[in-house]
């Protein structure tokens, strides 16, 4: 049974966990945030007034200047992607019967695209691609757009927009630095295995070549996080500078531990208006073609992944469908 949609937005997701999510967000960024401050004040000690304003107004301008220039080259890629008409009214059709008065409000895009999926883009604008509207059954289609609606209700994707430049300013330089120190490792383990095997005589099978491994990474971050403790220390001293290190460097997982919680959160949305079976069919078809061509490990997933697994999406559908099937 579906329930009435009325003032639909906050029945479905009310202010208190707009507010939870929205602090979450900026609460996940805050020590990039800070330390973006930092850099910004070393800046005008270095080189001034107006070059720290130019770069404050460069920084907080340019997710609403990228916005722009991606919505008209996405927009002008929709008119002329092989999306028929008969699809396209399809599409606003789904949309209607899931957002109801709502529906005027939001902008619907259709990327050209042979994955099948979707998001919310920034300023009420909702992405779905080519395939998934190939691919997808009705329920489905409308399951996916009750979950990207739920992205807009729970934190407008401009807000993440915005947190990710200011903090990037911090975390862009400090990402260079790991993937930079990254690379290093990377060539050195992989230059001595072959110099290694080549003495040994040993041909290892292709695949080896291109195992990535967890080395790398662990290696340049905790390089680093070293490098990072030694620059904050003569401020902070040597404790509260390792305690900030740790902080950053748990950003990362703690930021994917938000973003789980938030997909669930829009997969009960879309369970909330009634298509609990559509969208773990759509999951099961879509999440598993994808995890069968990007096979990963559950653990790197669960602490690094934007996306829970499909097992732990349908197993959180269900149990919402028991509760609120009860009487
Ligand atoms: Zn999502």
């Amino acid at each position: 049974m579906r329930r009435q949609q009325t003032d639909r937005g906050t029945v479905l997701v009310p202010v208190r966990t707009r507010l939870f999510v929205r602090l979450g967000e900026v609460v996940v960024s805050l020590p990039s945030i800070v330390l973006s401050g930092w850099l910004l004040v070393e800046l005008w000690a270095r080189l001034g007034y107006w070059t720290t304003i130019v770069v404050v107004v460069w920084v907080l301008a340019s997710a609403v200047y990228l916005f722009f220039v991606c919505s008209a080259v996405i927009g002008a890629a929709d008119q002329a992607n092989r999306a028929e008409p008969a699809e396209r009214e399809r599409l606003a059709d789904a949309w209607a019967l899931v957002a109801g008065d709502d529906a005027a409000r939001y902008t619907l895009w259709i990327k050209d695209s042979d994955e099948v999926g979707g998001y919310a883009a920034p300023l009420r604008h909702i992405c779905v691609t080519c395939q998934a509207l190939a691919v997808t059954s009705d329920g489905e289609l409308r399951a996916l757009l009750a979950h990207e609606w739920a992205h807009h209700l729970l934190v407008p994707p401009l807000l993440r927009r915005w947190i990710s430049c200011v903090r990037g300013l911090f975390e862009v330089p400090f990402g260079l630095c790991i993937s930079f120190v990254a690379a290093i490792v990377l060539i050195v383990v992989r230059g001595c295995g072959m110099i290694g095997n080549r003495l040994s005589g040993y041909h290892p099978p292709p695949a080896d070549h291109f195992r990535m491994g967890a080395t790398a990474p662990t290696v340049a971050y905790l390089t680093v996080g070293w490098a990072l403790v030694t620059v904050l220390t003569p401020a902070l001293g040597s404790p509260v500078a390792v305690l900030v290190a740790l902080i950053v460097l748990a950003q990362e997982p703690a930021r994917a531990q938000l973003s789980q919680q938030v997909e669930f959160r829009a997969d009960r949305v879309a369970v909330d208006l009634g298509y609990g079976a559509d969208m773990r069919a759509f999951l099961r078809a879509s999440g598993a073609a994808w995890e069968h061509t990007h096979p990963v490990h559950p653990l790197p997933v669960r602490l690094f992944g934007t996306h829970p697994t499909v097992a732990r999406r349908v197993a959180t559908i269900e149990a919402r469908e028991r509760k609120i099937s009860r009487p």
